[in-house]
């Protein structure tokens, strides 16, 4: 039995395929390659093409035997979603829209997906647990949840098990120096301050420092990518083991503010990072903490990368080695 990996190129999905490789799992990877490097992807079978043509799905379903899909595939970017919503339906939606129905039309029933803290919106409690209010406050969060509420309904009438995992902040790169972060254009703040320690931008801009937290900077809980990889080949094992369907947080439980996570990079690259504060970022709730306690209990799960301090020394070394990312 294979497991499809929809966004396989991409930065957590490319992680996802090292970790289920590691265990000696058959993969299949869908990837337009859009967003996705061919280079990230470390094996299994790679077709190349969108969710939203029934054709490749319709071959990748008959010419492997899949009893698990792993969806990443989709349009991630916060301050994106908030210019082009539509993309971001187009992609996310109808994408998912597109595999739930071949999914079914194929007989597979098992979806692990790719879901994100921009579900919940601004909290209304801090940790965030599964059963806050989920309230997005921008397009893209507000997508993922669509997505979600989607396959409750797959599940409902076609017994398509799912298990959602919203993550909080991925960062930090694969240990074997393969596989790391590479985005074009680059958006995430761990990435842009190395880019500013490298000398490639000339400073940080630090969104906003007006926010109800202690130095005004926006506070987010940063996870290490193969502790998310491990998270994905748990939750497969979850649902191959006759589990019902349900929503796991990942995250490490701590916060660190914008300014914060400036002042540890510039201890663990020893390079000056000049940061220009500027206005807040559409979109942008002030702070997102998990609470990871179910994933913990009911998955196993156990993140063992946690200090910021490795996690950003993990990324760093990996732009230190890659300047510009996977081109050569
Ligand atoms: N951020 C920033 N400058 C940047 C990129 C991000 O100040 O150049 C802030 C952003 O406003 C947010 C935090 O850093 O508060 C994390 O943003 P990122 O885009 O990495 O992840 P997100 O929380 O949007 O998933």
């Amino acid at each position: 039995m294979a497991v499809l990996v929809t966004g396989g190129a991409g930065y957590i999905g490319s992680h996802t395929v090292a970790a289920l490789l590691e265990r000696g799992e058959s993969i299949v990877i869908l990837d337009n390659l859009q967003q996705g490097h061919r280079e990230a992807v470390l094996g299994g079978t790679l077709y190349e093409g969108d969710l939203r043509d029934p054709a490749i799905l319709d071959r990748i379903f008959t010419e492997n035997s899949i009893d698990a899909v792993i969806h990443f595939a989709a349009n991630s970017l916060v301050g994106e979603s908030m210019q082009l919503p539509g993309k971001y339906y187009h992609n996310n939606v109808y994408g998912t829209l597109c595999l739930l129905e071949k999914m079914q039309e194929h007989g597979v029933k098992r979806i692990v997906f790719s879901s994100t803290a921009a579900t919940y919106g601004e909290p209304e409690n801090v940790p965030i647990d599964e059963h806050d209010r989920t309230l997005p406050t921008n397009a893209y969060g507000e997508t993922k949840l669509a997505m979600e509420k989607m396959m409750k309904w797959f599940d409902i009438a076609h017994g398509i098990k799912w298990i959602s995992l919203r993550y909080f902040n991925a960062a930090g790169a694969h240990e074997s120096g393969k596989i790391g972060e590479d985005h074009n254009p680059e958006t995430h703040l761990i990435p842009i301050v190395l880019q500013a320690a490298l000398g490639q931008r000339p400073h940080i801009s630090v969104f906003g420092d007006d926010y109800a937290t202690p130095d005004g900077t926006c506070i987010r809980d940063y996870i290490h990518v193969s502790d998310l990889a491990d998270a994905h080949v748990l939750a497969v094992d979850k649902l191959r083991s006759g589990s019902d369907s349900a929503v796991y947080n990942l995250g490490n439980g701590q916060g660190f503010s914008v300014k914060e996570v400036i002042d540890i990079a510039r201890q663990v690259t020893g390079r000056d990072i000049p940061a220009v504060i500027e206005a807040r970022r559409a979109g942008d709730p002030a702070k997102l903490v998990a609470s990871s306690q179910r994933a913990r209990t009911e998955l196993g799960w156990n993140p063992v990368r946690s200090k910021l301090e490795d996690i950003i020394a993990s990324a760093w070394s990996w732009h230190l080695h890659h300047p510009n990312g996977y081109s050569k």
